[in-house]
């Protein structure tokens, strides 16, 4: 049995952020803005495990009206929400992030943001993807105003295979 959820989230650029996705902070002019450290990618992810487990949404777990929630570390929301979806019987198999951004190029962090989420997520590299692309200069993406992330999670039941197959290492 298993179960798929997708999710969505979009941020807008502003000076005197840092751009943090993934986990990893990005080297650029602008970064993202929100209540939390407006990481989309930890947003979307976040979004998709929950909604594989029909858990709700990022929203319901975390109010951004809880002051608790300021400048949250969305990694850590990220590992709460994959510790919800466990309390329920499921855990994370695997997972794909698209990023869309048109600036700065995401490519050579895509690593780093890979093994991060792994890291986070207690999974294998070889269980979570990372993408990047642009929007062709198209649309509010395309004019540099924010970015936009798209999720995938699979969610099989605890408890998982003590070792994942080696083909996803
Ligand atoms: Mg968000």
């Amino acid at each position: 049995m298993i179960r798929v959820g997708t999710g969505y989230d979009s941020h807008r650029f502003a000076e005197g952020r840092p751009l943090i996705l993934g986990g990893i902070t990005i080297p650029h002019d602008r970064g993202l803005t929100g209540h939390s450290d407006a990481d989309a990618v930890a947003h979307a992810l976040t979004d998709a495990m929950l909604g594989a487990a029909a858990a709700g949404d990022i929203g319901r777990l975390f109010p951004d009206t809880d002051p608790a929630h300021k400048d949250a570390d969305s990694m850590q929301l990220l590992a709460e929400a994959h510790r919800v979806v466990q309390s329920m019987g499921w855990t994370l198999f695997q997972c794909d992030v698209t990023v869309i951004a048109q600036a700065p190029k995401l490519a050579p962090h895509v690593p780093a943001m890979t093994m991060r989420l792994a890291e986070v997520l207690q999974v294998l590299p070889g269980q979570v993807s990372v993408k990047a692309k642009t929007n062709e200069g198209m649309g509010f993406i395309g004019r540099g105003e924010g970015i936009a992330v798209l999720a995938a999670a699979t969610l099989v039941p605890l408890p998982p295979r003590s070792s994942p197959s080696p083909s996803l290492a």
